[in-house]
């Protein structure tokens, strides 16, 4: 079956989105509309991945016929590259869970302080201030919220703009020097019951040997699972992710990286069509799948 569809006993459709941001990270909706919205576009399962935190958990209502399973993106570093480690199906409450959010929490408040003065430097006025007021709050600052102020602000044309000159990869808002290392994320993850995913792997821009040596690595921490497919990607990229599930006996996970509507790219529940006969993350998750 096509775009993440997937049979169970023949009668129920199953569709998962396993990797989708909300307001208590860098994303736009609320877990309440998040959770409308994946029911319109006839999701089965989904895992709410913010960004360092799992707030949009707390009080969550949800709806008659979806299925929410823990999840998280973690911020991490692996060679001077930053990274994103995606755990699935653990325990929200387990200490484990909630130290390495809490510690996370005060790693993003330090670096959004940096980031802060080093665009003030650069002639960005209050970003700060103008931060906070994109996030909706004092909480979980990320570099997209700096973006946003610096268009909001004139400052730049766009969001792609903010991050091609001033945040993205080796610019002077790109600090990532503050995270936990991968090992430990991982083991957090496990120490939760979870299981640990390797996220978006074509977005680090690594050549085939360090791919390798990171996949090799990630193994050896604990990790489980590589998502095959982020959003809309070609068919050549599936491909050549399917491969390495393969090679490395990890198993599939896939989602649309869905952050905010009119992004045709990640849009909820809309990715590109995960490659057939891979074993999947969520097997032993539940009774009969
Ligand atoms: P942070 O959590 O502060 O490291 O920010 C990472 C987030 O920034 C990603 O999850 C994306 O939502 C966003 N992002 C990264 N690169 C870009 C880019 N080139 N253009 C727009 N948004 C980006
Ligand atoms: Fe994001
Ligand atoms: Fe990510
Ligand atoms: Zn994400």
């Amino acid at each position: 079956m096509g775009n993440g569809l997937r049979q169970i006993g023949y009668t129920t459709p199953m569709k998962f989105d396993l990797h989708c941001h909300t307001t208590a990270s860098d994303g736009a909706l609320e877990p309440r509309a998040l959770l409308q919205l994946a029911l319109e576009r006839n999701i089965s399962h989904i895992a709410i991945t913010d960004h360092d935190t799992i707030a949009a958990y707390d009080q969550l209502e949800v709806p008659p016929g979806i299925t929410v399973i823990p999840g998280v993106e973690f911020s991490s570093q692996w060679c001077r590259r930053g990274i994103h480690i995606v755990g699935l199906n653990f325990d929200p409450a387990s200490a484990a869970i909630r130290q390495g959010v809490a510690r996370h929490r005060k790693a993003r408040r330090e670096r959004a302080e940096k980031i802060a003065s080093r665009l003030a430097k650069a002639g960005v006025p209050n970003p700060f201030e103008g931060a906070i007021a994109q996030a909706g709050g004092d909480h979980n600052l990320g570099r997209p919220h700096f973006a946003r102020h610096m268009v909001a602000c004139g400052f730049v044309g766009d969001e792609s703009e903010a991050f091609k000159r001033y945040l993205g990869n080796g610019k002077v808002g790109d600090i990532r020097e503050c995270w936990a290392g991968p090992e430990e994320v991982v083991a957090w993850i496990r120490a939760a019951g979870g299981t640990a995913v390797l996220a978006h792997p074509e977005k680090y821009q690594l050549t085939r040997t360090r791919l390798t040596a990171l996949l090799t690595a990630f193994r050896q921490w604990g990790g489980e699972g590589l998502e095959v497919v982020s959003g809309r990607q070609l068919p050549r990229v599936t491909a050549d992710l399917a491969h390495w599930c393969n090679r490395y006996e990890l198993r599939a996970s896939w989602g649309s990286d869905f952050h905010r509507p009119g992004q045709p790219w990640s849009d909820l529940g809309n990715y590109s069509t995960p490659p057939a006969n891979l074993s999947t993350v969520w097997q032993g998750w539940f009774e009969g799948c």
